[in-house]
């Protein structure tokens, strides 16, 4: 069995491996596609101590670290269900699509996040070609331009807003008939006089030209009328949903379908650590996913340390 497992290989996956390989025990990476998301990403600037690179340049670095230590891994593997120790100390159990199952001491998930897409036409094709998902990230590369935000919750309300204090103009885009975001953040984003709002309105088009986002098309639910706005920039903010879907009943998650962890990574699972996106960690980032792997990694070398001999 190994000493820790790691179910997922992105960021918080990935520093897990090296600071658990580091203590010299038998780690194992399993991953659906090693580097998760940063794959996608076109530049990353927000990294410290990295003034710039490219996402799948990122993901090759992670790669090599973590080889480096001769962690084990396992790319292209689905984990699909995880059985708990049956006692105090026991294996952990993580099956895999492919049917194996593979046991361990101790267990890190760091299976990530994905964000909901809004599905029409030009959304794929104008991917880190206009069309964002991360304020945080993306933001500065919109400064002096016009962007939409897609979604009036809470997290594209805050986006209008830090994005309007870079950006020329934001306009935000809300499908129901009115805004769902907190009220306080409601009365600041009406505050911004480079902000219009529309309600009721159902995104129907991202357009572009030369291979650029131009603009965003939509319906006015009340009127049916269509309507088009200019843009350079469209951020999709409609939900980051949680990759946790196979530990439904098994771990505890919060109603979002976070795994709920403690400051230390614990699940409610003894032997069961999570680091990441795919948590109630706040803010979601390379920075931040790195960190609580490192965190989990630690936390489940003292739960290791703690066990009985056998
Ligand atoms: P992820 O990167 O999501 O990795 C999850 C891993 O788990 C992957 O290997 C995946 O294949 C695997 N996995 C999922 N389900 C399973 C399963 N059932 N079994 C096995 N493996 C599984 N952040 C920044 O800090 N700066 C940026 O500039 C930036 N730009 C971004 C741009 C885009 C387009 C996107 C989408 C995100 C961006 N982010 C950025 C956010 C950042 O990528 C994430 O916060 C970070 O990748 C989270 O790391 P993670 O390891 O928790 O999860």
């Amino acid at each position: 069995p190994f000493d820790v497992l790691i179910v997922g290989g992105g960021p918080a996956g990935a520093a897990a491996a090296v600071y658990a390989a580091r203590k010299g025990i038998r780690v194992g990476v399993a991953a659906e596609r090693f580097g998760g998301q940063v794959n996608d990403t076109l530049a990353i600037e927000n990294y410290i101590s990295v003034l710039e690179t490219d996402g799948p340049k990122f993901a090759a670095a992670l790669e090599a670290q973590v080889r480096h230590y001769g962690v084990d891994i396992m790319n292209l593997q689905r984990a699909d269900k995880l059985v708990p120790a049956s006692e105090p100390g026991g294996l952990v159990e993580v099956h895999m699509a492919n049917g194996a199952a593979l046991k361990a001491r101790s267990v890190i998930l760091s299976t990530g996040a994905r964000w909901r897409n809004v599905n029409v036409p030009g959304e794929a094709e104008y991917r880190n070609k206009g069309v964002a998902y991360c304020p945080h990230c993306d933001g500065p590369l919109f400064k002096g331009k016009r962007v939409a935000v897609i979604g009036g919750g809470n997290s594209g309300v805050e986006a209008a807003i830090d994005l309007a204090g870079i950006v020329e103009h934001v306009t935000l885009i809300e499908f129901a008939d009115a805004l769902k975001a907190d009220a306080v953040l409601v009365r600041k984003l009406e505050s911004l006089t480079n902000v219009t709002i529309h309600v009721n309105a159902q995104t129907t088009e991202i357009t572009g030209a030369n291979g650029t986002v131009n603009g965003l098309s939509y319906k006015d639910r009340v009127s049916g009328e269509a309507r088009h706005i200019e843009l350079e920039g469209v951020f999709v903010q409609i939900g980051l949903v949680p990759n946790t879907e196979w530990l439904k009943g098994t771990v505890e998650l919060s109603r979002f379908g976070e795994i709920v962890i403690d400051a230390k990574g614990h699940t409610n699972v003894p032997g069961v650590f999570a680091a990441g996106d795919c948590t109630t960690v706040p803010y979601k980032q390379i920075v931040i996913a790195a960190g609580a792997g490192s965190t989990a990694a630690l936390s489940a070398f003292d739960h290791l340390i703690r066990q009985p001999v056998a």
